[in-house]
């Protein structure tokens, strides 16, 4: 397959979509990023790399770190962590209180805003010195010691993170969070806050191909816990816009309002695209439309 060629031709294909929505302004340094970059990067399971523009450039991963997140979590609680996170869709944005309050504090899944901030409880009660562990992972995964937070971005979210905080305070009120409300908000943000190029994240990615054993710095997860890692990157990745995404795509994904957006297909590649100006569910124009093009031309997705 001619990934260089099919990328070039998926760029011209999508150049009547560059000034279509806007990118995230609820984060105040997000609102600062130039919403007109583009970078696509698609690594295959035996190390080919198909870069393409801005495939280096680092951006904020924001929600796509809730997947680095359920791996670490994955791997310490196995299936004890379903106790406390559901595994079912939500159809409501990354941000909704609602589901929450009628469920007494159990998030539908671990991708919302409100279960990923579970993965982050979790992991500040496992973890000895959790800053300095999630980032130890994620460069494992990525093969880069640079890749790290960005404490300007944590620090503005957290100043304007409101209704994070509420999910954060119902939470604890269901005693669904053990620790201190602002530990966990403070973590969960800069995990969020972790910068990363396309580059970086199509081969962070390639560990959930599911192609070989998953050991990285000291964390294991079986070929079955990747499988249904996938399971929930295919069904609660893109929010009140997994069905959509799954439609045109067909690939497990997960997306983030940095405008970064990472699709496996499994046992073959990871390719990750990021476009700041999002939707109104808060993922990437240009990225759903550049990966709807790429299953399109190459026929390759799960179904
Ligand atoms: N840090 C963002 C938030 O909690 C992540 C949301 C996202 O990327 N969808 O609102």
């Amino acid at each position: 397959m001619d990934y260089k060629k099919i990328l070039e031709d998926i760029y011209l294909e999508i150049r009547p979509y560059e000034k279509m929505g806007k990118q995230a302004d609820y984060i105040p340094a997000l609102a600062k990023v130039n919403p007109d970059q583009f970078g696509m990067c698609l690594e295959s399971v035996s190390g080919e790399v198909y870069p393409f523009m801005q495939s280096d450039t680092r951006f904020s991963i924001q929600s796509i770190t809730k997947v680095f997140a359920l791996a670490l979590v994955l791997s310490l609680k196995g299936e004890d962590l379903w106790k406390r996170v559901g595994k079912e869709p939500s159809g409501t944005a990354f941000n909704s209180l609602v589901q929450l309050e009628v469920e007494r504090g159990i998030p539908r899944n671990p991708f919302i805003n409100a279960g990923a901030i579970v993965l982050t409880d979790i992991l500040l009660t496992e973890l000895k010195d959790p800053d300095n562990e999630f980032i130890t992972f994620v460069r494992a995964l990525c093969g880069s010691d640079s890749v790290n937070y960005n404490m300007e971005v944590a620090v503005s979210e957290r100043e304007k993170g409101y209704l994070n905080a509420a999910i954060a305070n119902m939470l604890k009120y269901h005693g669904t969070i053990e620790n201190d409300i602002e530990d966990v908000l403070m973590f969960y943000f800069k995990m969020c806050s972790v910068e990363m190029s396309c580059r970086e994240l199509a081969k962070a990615f390639i560990p959930f191909t599911n192609i070989s054993p998953f050991y990285y710095s000291g964390y294991k997860l079986t070929s079955s816990q990747i499988k249904r890692m996938n399971a929930i990157m295919q069904t609660c990745g893109f929010y009140d816009e997994a069905g959509e995404f799954s439609y045109l795509v067909g690939l497990p994904g997960k997306s983030g309002v940095g405008g970064g957006i990472v699709a496996i297909y499994p046992m073959r590649y990871a390719v990750a695209v990021w476009s700041p100006r999002l939707n109104s569910r808060g993922n990437s124009v240009m990225g759903i439309k550049a990966l709807e093009l790429l299953t399109t031309a190459t026929q390759e997705s799960i179904f």
